[in-house]
């Protein structure tokens, strides 16, 4: 479904994609982990165009990323950032309607969908569609901008560290929502974290880049038990 075949990417002299090649089922839950730096939210932002690959190709359904229409590829995939970046002039379910308005979705559709993402990620308290992000706390604001990557029910959805800055309580109840929702949906998630425990919590499977390249890529169970070398080792049991 997405295929990474023989990456490299580089900045200046620094080669930051080292002829990576990786492929991600379609519909599974699939975790990028690692040291910050190895490589992972340039990854990526390969799939959706928001880094352009030195050499090499990612494939989405067969289809290269590359000949694609930049517009239309972003269309077909959900993306949530840390640092979300909300629109800030639009309420919060005008930003989750974004994508659903500009495919043309009828507008009974596109409130019957914001109200229904609300609820999934617990933000249904009455009137929260029509407030202003500038009104929410940090965690609100992450839990919208997930529901605005998922919101026009996209195969695949992109997520950079959308829980980085949640206190463990709001984290775990949205790592649980979002396994749910992925598990019902048959989303392709590719999710990028640098901590080991919550890849192992949400991935079917998971890559561990390290300098980028995929030192190891597996269950979680077989990163835990069959690591390929002492550094995936160290880097597997070191977190936990
Ligand atoms: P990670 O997400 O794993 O922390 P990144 O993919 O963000 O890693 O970055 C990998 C390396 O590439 C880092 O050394 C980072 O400084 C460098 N890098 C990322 N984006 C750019 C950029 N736009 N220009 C120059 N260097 C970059
Ligand atoms: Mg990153």
């Amino acid at each position: 479904m997405i295929e990474f075949d023989h990456v490299h990417k580089r900045f200046g002299d620094h080669v930051v994609i080292d002829d990576l090649s990786l492929r991600v089922e379609d519909g599974e839950f699939f975790v990028l982990v690692g040291p910050s730096g190895s490589g992972k939210s340039t990854l990526l932002r390969t799939v959706n165009r928001l880094v352009h690959i030195d050499a090499g190709s990612v494939r989405i359904d067969g289809v290269d990323a590359a000949t694609q229409a930049v517009e239309t590829l972003r269309r077909g995939i959900g993306y949530a950032i840390q640092s979300v970046g909300l629109f800030p002039h639009r309420t919060v379910g005008e930003n989750i309607a974004t994508v659903p308005r500009l495919l043309g979705w009828p507008e009974h559709e596109i409130r019957a969908r914001v109200e229904d993402l609300l609820e999934l990620l617990k933000l249904d308290e009455p009137g929260f569609a029509d407030r202003y992000p500038d009104t929410l706390s940090g965690g609100q604001q992450q839990r919208v901008g997930v529901a605005r990557a998922l919101a026009a029910r996209p195969r695949i959805v992109l997520m950079d560290e959308p829980f980085g800055a949640l206190d463990p309580v709001t984290r775990e109840s949205l790592q649980t929502s979002l396994k749910a929702i992925q598990r019902d949906t048959a989303t392709t998630i590719l999710f990028v974290t640098h901590d080991m425990d919550e890849a192992f919590g949400l991935g079917h499977r998971v890559a561990l880049m390290l300098d980028g390249k995929v030192a190891q890529v597996g269950t979680p169970l077989e990163l835990i038990r069959h690591p390929v070398n002492e550094r995936v080792r160290e880097f597997v049991g070191g977190s936990r």
